[in-house]
């Protein structure tokens, strides 16, 4: 993966072998294994629409986007090599700096940065005396846990924290790439 050209889009946000953001990002997954992964380059959008224009860049560069070569993280807690960083030529997006949470005006819906962890969602939404369902342990990421768990605090009172999603926004990569928003 020639990581350049996006550099050249978002000269603060990619990072190489080396520098001290690649080595902070890298060495931060919970597993070993996936410590020792080491791409090409590390990206760090800040914004949706950051995320949304890396992977037009990468397609941009060659039309038959391998989504092998690309890895998402967010939390960086699943155990095994490969599932949130990638070796050799890829590129691993790194949504950490992704991190708000920002309650509506009725504060009854909450928006949360896919790279949010859990423990700065309760501790912001402690402030207000609320609660949401997520993952038992605060370094565990937003993204990784919705996606995938299923042991949550309050499960048995409000199910699954998939389950009390209401809207996500979807990056979809096939010819194109679309942004959406559901419900
Ligand atoms: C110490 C520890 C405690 C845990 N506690 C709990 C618990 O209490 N309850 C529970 O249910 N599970 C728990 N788990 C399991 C955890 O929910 C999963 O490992 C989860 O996948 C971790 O999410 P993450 O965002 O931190 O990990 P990551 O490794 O960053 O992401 C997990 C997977 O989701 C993908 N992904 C993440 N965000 C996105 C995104 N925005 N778009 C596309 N793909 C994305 C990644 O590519 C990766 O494949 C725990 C795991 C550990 C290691």
């Amino acid at each position: 993966m020639d990581c350049s050209k996006i550099t050249t889009t978002y000269p603060d946000t990619v990072y190489f072998p080396g520098s001290p953001e690649y080595a902070a990002s890298q060495n931060s997954y919970f597993a070993a294994f996936e410590n020792e992964l080491s791409p090409a380059c590390i990206v760090q959008p800040t914004t949706a629409a950051e995320v949304a224009q890396v992977i037009k860049t990468v397609k941009d560069l060659s039309p038959q986007l391998d989504t092998k070569q690309i890895a998402v993280r967010s939390g960086g807690h699943t155990a095994w090599a490969g599932s949130a960083n990638i070796a050799g030529n890829g590129l691993t997006i790194d949504l950490s700096l992704m991190e708000s949470v920002t309650l509506d005006s009725t504060d009854n819906v909450v928006s949360i940065g896919p790279g949010s962890k859990w423990a700065k969602v309760y501790e912001t939404l402690a402030t207000k005396g609320l609660a949401v369902v997520g993952g038992r342990v605060g370094k565990v990421g937003v993204g990784g846990l919705t996606l995938g768990g299923i042991l949550e605090l309050f499960l048995y009172y409000e199910h699954y924290t998939n389950l009390n999603v209401r809207g996500s926004f979807i990056l979809l990569c096939g010819n194109w790439f679309r942004l959406r928003q559901c419900h």
